[in-house]
């Protein structure tokens, strides 16, 4: 396994937000963590990039611990974040901002650029335009670049297609798959549990802190208890 996380429980305070979460992800998968409103999933997220510490489990990527590792050498070990709410630089470029993105790493970034502005045409269009004058859309594009200008193993998204209309949302389901087909592991929080679901290879639950159920996306499609909770089914 890619990324291995074991038994992990996270506190804010005295609140447990994790109780206990086990997940794993293999290379070259897309696996996605569905669940409601505060069921912990991006606390997950935050736990796995190193912005929120364990209270106890572990977490062990490409075979090393780094449950205690600091979050920018989690980055460079090859963990990628793009954040929930984008966190672009608003007053930079979009240049300016994915350079941003290379800057913890060392050596050539032109690569990088280029494969960016390839995934994302919008993004080459508007180089020059001001982060914070982009569309939601478009900074959301701008928040996936920047974390893949760290040339990450595993991306991780949280709620990539938050407020956007459903083109866009289709775009942007389009582009994780292809950047899943050209070699990173991506692993995905969404409120969007249909899209999700059709996109990933597996899928897990999360309720109140706890994996509820864990399985092949598309049997958790055709799951009457996910259908009836998360899709809006009968
Ligand atoms: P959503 O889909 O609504 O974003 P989520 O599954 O991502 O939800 P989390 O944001 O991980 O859920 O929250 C898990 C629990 O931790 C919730 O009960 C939430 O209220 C609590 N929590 C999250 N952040 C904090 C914080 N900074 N301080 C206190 N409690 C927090």
């Amino acid at each position: 396994m890619l990324l291995e996380i074991e038994d992990i429980h996270v506190h804010y305070g005295k609140i447990a937000a994790l109780k206990g979460i086990s997940i794993a992800v293999d290379e070259g998968e897309i696996v996605t963590l569905i669940g409601g409103n505060g069921a912990g999933k991006t606390t997950t997220l935050k736990t796995i990039s190193g912005l929120r510490p364990l209270t106890s489990g572990r977490i062990t990527f490409a075979g090393q611990d780094i449950s205690k590792m600091p979050g920018h050498k989690r980055v460079l070990a090859g963990i990628g974040q793009a954040p929930e709410g984008r966190g672009i630089f608003p007053g930079m470029t979009v240049h300016e901002n994915l350079l941003m993105g290379a800057y913890a790493r060392k050596g050539e970034v032109k690569a990088e650029l280029d494969e960016v502005y390839d995934l994302f045409p919008r993004l080459a269009e508007r180089r020059t335009q001001a982060g914070g004058t982009m569309s939601g859309g478009e900074q959301q594009m701008l928040a996936i670049g920047r974390a893949m200008m760290t040339k990450p193993k595993v991306l991780l998204l949280d709620e990539p297609s938050m407020g956007l209309a459903p083109m866009l949302v289709a775009q942007i389901f389009e582009i994780i798959q292809k950047i899943n087909e050209r070699g990173t592991t991506v692993l995905l929080v969404e409120q969007n549990a249909q899209q999700a679901l059709q996109l990933a290879h597996r899928a897990y639950v999360i309720e109140t802190g706890r994996v509820v159920k864990s399985a092949p996306a598309s049997d958790l499609l055709d799951d009457p208890e996910v259908r009836a909770a998360y899709l809006g089914g009968d």
